[in-house]
């Protein structure tokens, strides 16, 4: 498979494939005691550890053969972050057949197109994704059964073709599976990005692609999970692999704790003072919920001690909070689905210490540097590379990996430029390599011949208090092609005007950067994965006419 020429002496080293099974292996053997802790949709909490974990990942092995799943064939999901899921996580790439995860938050529709496009012979779900499976089973004809993630008592009373129970599946099988060895460049699993514009396309990891990840990201100048730490992915694992903590967790031997279904500011508080939880991670808007939670009703974390925010711009006045009030790190990461998806991770350098606080927080606000792994560069319209001076801004390409090279099922290329995967984001690398993210090349504000970054005109508006979130998007203008709307939400029980708010942004950014107008708004559209829907409001907002005027209340 290698593209590469053979050198006329080559290392002597054991041929030993990356393989995903060997990391359930590994956690069973090493740290066969550490805890896997789970919040049910049944509603109670489940508990056990990563050597029953592998136990059960090879009674679904040999289910799975028994279903007659071969190699290379996709089972998809459709559940929450639950052990079960992390079972399926493990027998379906162990034994050489392709994971699916689906994101249940898409359309239906999208869904049932993905389910088809994947082709997928079985399909897990968690008993609340029902109604949605039932939805689209007709439209599924590759699906051959519908494995419900429950046991025998819970199985629902449907007319749904080929129904199975999952724990029944499981019951019939001994735990007797060897995982097979097979090519580390074959398929592990499949994933498809939100498709905000055009139809989701699929990213397909490979078993060498996510084992390098898994090493890459567990490093300390990444996530950095060791065996001390409770970890809870709150990003789901339909979202990208949950970013890989379902492999580097094990891999590190950390006790995992997965929140199911109920993501509130209270339910994940709860879990994290009962479970001990030490580590998370999660997009900007679930830690929204969180922060409030815990500040509304004076709460402290009594181990949480550091979290992983990305997905999205962390706003400043979040990552404040966070770290000033809670004393919980706060990590930018930014990757996406292509990416497996991490590429770069925030923080502070040794050097960043001696610097004052305001120099420290600019760093911060940073999505960071890349994780081993993975090369960056920025590039103009033309091209051509732009320096890392943390001024120029660019379009962004990366390498590496565990970066796609073409879409699944595409003939084409993803890559341009002898070898470089353009990310759609528009970015700034200073000398230290540290990247920042201005834009998706989509949202970027073209006013007059420049560029408006949204991103730091939104996080300006949240950091005034009597905001609660913001979004902001060009449209268009009859002088400068373009100009920024400001939708705000503002926090309950408070008043702000048009000028109080425009007031806020004086000083902070040149003048031509400050919005047109502002709209205060109830709530703001958000995607499957948590994000801003912003081609969502750009045709909400299709007519709308700057002239001076908004509709501030
Ligand atoms: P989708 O493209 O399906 O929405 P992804 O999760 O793959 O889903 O999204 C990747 C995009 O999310 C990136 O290209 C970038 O625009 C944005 N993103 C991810 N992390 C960050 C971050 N820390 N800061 C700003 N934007 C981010």
């Amino acid at each position: 498979m290698s593209t590469y020429r053979a050198s006329p002496l080559m290392g002597q080293m054991m041929d030993q494939p990356l393989l995903i099974s060997s990391i359930i292996e590994f956690a069973d053997r090493h740290y066969g005691h550490s805890e896997i802790v789970s919040r049910r949709v049944e509603g109670d909490l489940h508990r056990y550890t990563y050597r029953d974990c592998h136990r059960r990942a090879r009674q679904l092995a040999n289910a799975l053969a028994a279903l007659g799943v071969e190699m290379g064939q996709r089972v998809g999901t459709l559940a929450w972050n639950g052990y079960r899921h992390l079972e399926a996580y493990y027998a379906i790439s162990g034994s050489g057949a392709v994971l699916h995860t689906i994101n249940p938050r898409l359309f239906a529709d999208q869904v049932a197109y993905i389910v088809d496009h994947a082709q997928d012979q079985y399909l897990l779900f968690d008993l609340s994704f029902l109604p949605l499976v039932t939805a689209i089973a007709s439209r599924c004809p590759s699906v051959k059964g519908w494995i419900a993630l429950c046991d025998a008592e819970r199985m629902p009373d449907s007319a749904l073709p080929n129904l199975l129970c999952y724990e029944t599946l499981l019951a019939q099988q001994t735990d007797d599976f060897s995982w097979p060895r097979f090519d580390e460049n074959s398929a592990a699993s499949l994933c498809y990005t939100s498709g905000t514009t055009g139809h989701p396309k699929g990213a397909l990891y490979s078993h060498r692609s996510t084992l390098l990840h898994a090493y890459g990201s567990a490093m300390p100048n990444a996530l950095n999970v060791s065996s001390h730490d409770t970890v809870a992915p709150v990003v789901p694992m339909f979202h990208v692999n949950a970013w890989g903590l379902p492999y580097s967790a094990p891999l590190a031997g950390a006790k995992l704790v997965l929140p199911g279904s109920a993501l509130d500011g209270a339910s994940l508080y709860d879990l994290f003072e009962a479970e001990g939880v030490t580590f998370s991670a999660g997009v900007p808007t679930v830690w929204l919920g969180l922060i409030n939670h815990v500040m509304q009703h004076g709460l402290r974390f009594s181990t949480f001690r550091r979290t992983v925010i990305g997905g999205a711009a962390c706003p400043p006045a979040m990552m404040a909070t966070l770290i000033d009030e809670l004393q919980v790190e706060a990590i930018h990461v930014w990757g996406m689905t292509e990416m497996s998806p991490i590429g770069t991770t925030g923080g502070l350098q040794v050097r960043h210490l001696a610097q004052d606080l305001p120099a420290q927080r600019a760093v911060l606000q940073k999505q960071g540097h890349a994780v081993f792994g993975v090369d960056l560069k920025i590039v103009d319209d033309a091209g051509v590379e732009l320096p890392w001076d943390g001024v120029s801004c660019g379009n962004l390409l990366v390498k590496g990996p565990w970066v796609i090279s073409r879409y699944f099922g595409d003939e084409d290329s993803a890559l341009v430029d002898g070898g470089w995967f353009p990310t759609g984001d528009v970015a700034s690398i200073d000398a230290d390599g540290y990247m920042q993210i201005t834009d998706r090349s989509k949202d970027v504000i073209k006013s007059g011949g420049e560029w408006i970054g949204t991103i730091e005109l939104e996080n300006i508006a949240m950091a005034h208090p009597a905001v609660l979130q913001a979004a902001c998007i060009g449209l268009p203008h009859p002088k400068w092609d373009e100009r920024p709307l400001l939708l705000v939400v503002l926090r309950q029980g408070v008043d702000l005007t048009l000028e109080q708010m425009l007031q806020f942004y004086e000083g902070k950014i040149a003048k031509w950067w400050t919005p047109d107008a502002v709209v205060f708004v109830d709530s703001l559209p958000l995607g499957g994965t948590g994000k801003l829907l912003k081609n969502k409001l750009r045709e909400q907002y299709r007519d709308y006419h700057f002239a001076g005027a908004s509709q501030g209340r």
